[in-house]
């Protein structure tokens, strides 16, 4: 049996077949780029999916239970992922799938679902550098990297980010401009661990960038679904205790 990490690489597929300028920094999709370079790890078995691709988005039961790790990029069309969809990838995170949620992701329902705030932030599109200076340098997430990323030209996400207070956070960018954001956040949510990385703007290419699928696939690996969880969605009663219970009075 293999002991590779399952990955799925989900993404929304639109802006590459609406916009030449997207298609052109990703002709494969995004989706295509990260599943290259998770590939090139050595450890990983990647699988994608999009949302078009059919009536399940891609994203059938049986291939979730086989997905140690999904990873999420939407923007455009958040609204058109089907809420039963979004209720089985939500089972599979309790359940211990971990969850990669990427950039404009913010957004998405599943992300707003298992945050429960409304995940706003600030943006703005002027090409500005970003330095995503790693605040947690013993976290897996940050394995092989240094002091900071550089990323030349990006769009900015601002604070305030609507989001619970992160676990763990691994990263905090400083933009050109003057904004910071809390760029690598960390979540525990029933047995799954889900991390929530910004950069990935659609007309840059930032996935084709080493050290960024370097984060994704330390990610991977930290959030990759753990085996013998005792973790269960029921709430039973156990009226019989493991240990005796002398007889009381009230
Ligand atoms: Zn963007």
């Amino acid at each position: 049996m293999s002991t590779k990490i399952r990955v799925t690489v989900w993404n929304e597929g639109r802006h590459e077949k609406t916009s030449p300028e997207v298609a052109k920094v990703y002709p494969k999709g995004i989706h295509g780029a990260i599943a290259a370079g998770l590939t090139k790890q050595g450890d990983f078995t990647v699988k994608t999916a999009t949302l078009d691709q059919d009536d399940e988005h891609g994203l059938p039961e049986k291939l979730l239970a086989k997905t140690d790790v999904l990873t999420w990029w939407g923007h455009m069309a958040h609204g058109d992922v089907k809420d039963e969809i979004v209720d089985r990838v939500q089972k599979h995170v309790l359940q211990g799938m971990g969850l990669i949620v990427l950039h404009s992701g913010h957004y998405s329902k599943i992300f707003r679902r298992l945050m429960g705030t409304g995940c706003g932030l600030k943006w703005r599109e002027a090409a500005e550098m970003e330095r995503l200076w790693v605040v947690s340098p013993s976290h897996p997430i940050v394995r092989g990297l240094g002091q900071y990323i550089e990323l030349e030209h990006t769009e900015m996400y601002g604070e305030l980010f609507d989001i619970p207070q992160p676990d763990e956070q691994v990263f905090i960018s400083w933009f050109e401009g003057g904004d910071v954001f809390r760029s690598g956040c960390c979540w525990n949510r029933g047995a799954g661990k889900v991390f929530y990385f910004r950069p990935g703007h659609e007309t840059f290419p930032i996935f084709h960038n080493k050290q960024i699928i370097q984060v994704l696939a330390n990610a991977c690996r930290w959030a990759a679904r753990p085996t013998g969880t005792a973790y269960s969605l029921d709430a039973p009663n156990i009226p019989v205790p493991l240990n005796p219970i002398p007889k009381k009075d009230h």
